[in-house]
């Protein structure tokens, strides 16, 4: 299967694309990026998405390379361009933009480079309700990362080793404890249903601001289901009547298992379905919606 990339204003074949080894990307880990979901061929929450990456950007003190329109149109033709290419219908973005080559290493942010802009898409298989419904397995994995975990930053070390402890324990995912409180996900925000409220951790600088997890707050306020953004402990977690975990790529799990203990006797619950439903909905309108 080929795939076509964009690299600095060319769409060209990803095994053609290739950036210097001196970009402060591939030095310092200098650069920020995004995972955006296309549906029908269609991108989905990109203004939300472009938000997200231009607060990426000016946390490591950079500002957004393209417009809003030019985004969504070398986007669109990347989407298309694969389509063509593979097929897909449903499809994966990453984009990424690292502050570019410098030749002499340095700490200091330098204010004279140009950004290297990345972006390449994949097919996407969906999961039916049923697969999902199985639910995934979580452990909780103690924090050991930076505190500007707000930032979608390239330099995801510490995410990659505490997502191989929760492989390495055989399971799905590691939710993250930081003195006591769970924040997210290594690639994932969560939600835990208690007595019919669902609550997540307020947004913060210790956790990623999921636009799944925004999406899925709208959509509990839309359709009137009581919900709280509050600090979650771990104790609370285990004693949980559902957990979900939420990222662009997977969607809404279900976590029938935490730390080797059954969530919701080992069953996707009731909320989930419920939420499943409405999220599954947002996405097809959107999808057959004229405008992005
Ligand atoms: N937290 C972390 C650490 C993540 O890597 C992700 C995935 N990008 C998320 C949360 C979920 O964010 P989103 O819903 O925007 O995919």
């Amino acid at each position: 299967m080929s795939i076509i990339a964009y690299l600095n204003g060319k769409f060209i074949p990803a095994e053609e694309a290739s950036i210097s080894p001196l970009d402060r990307g591939m030095v310092f880990g200098d650069g920020v990026y995004e995972v955006i979901p296309v549906f029908n061929r269609k991108i989905l929450y990109l203004e939300e998405h472009l938000d997200r990456l231009n607060q990426s950007l000016q946390g490591i003190r950079m500002t957004l390379p393209h417009t809003h329109a030019e985004w969504k149109s070398l986007l669109t033709t990347l989407v298309e361009e694969n389509n063509l290419n593979h097929g897909g219908e449903h499809q994966w973005i990453y984009l990424q933009v690292t502050r570019g080559f410098q030749l002499v290493r340095d700490h200091q942010i330098p204010n004279n480079l140009t950004p290297t802009v990345f972006a390449i898409s994949y097919p996407k298989i969906l999961t039916s309700k049923e697969e999902q419904a199985q639910g995934i397995k979580v452990i909780a994995t103690t924090d050991i990362r930076w505190k500007y975990c707000y930032i979608k930053t390239t330099a995801r070390l510490a995410y990659t080793l505490m997502y191989q402890e929760a492989k390495d324990a055989g399971v799905d995912e590691a939710i993250i404890i930081n003195n006591g409180y769970a924040l997210e996900g290594t690639s994932s925000n969560f939600f835990m249903v208690r007595h019919g409220v669902i609550s997540t951790p307020p947004k913060g600088p210790l956790l990623l601001s999921g636009i799944t997890r925004d999406k899925i707050l709208a959509l509990a306020e839309k359709h009137k289901i009581p919900y709280r953004e509050n600090k979650i402990s771990e104790r609370e977690l285990l004693k949980a009547d559902e957990i979900w975990i939420t990222s662009s790529i997977r969607g809404i799990y279900p976590v029938v298992e935490f730390n080797g203990e059954p969530i919701s006797n080992g069953k996707a619950g009731p909320f989930w379905s419920k939420m499943w439903d409405y999220y599954a909905e947002d996405i097809t309108n959107l999808s057959l919606s004229v405008s992005n």
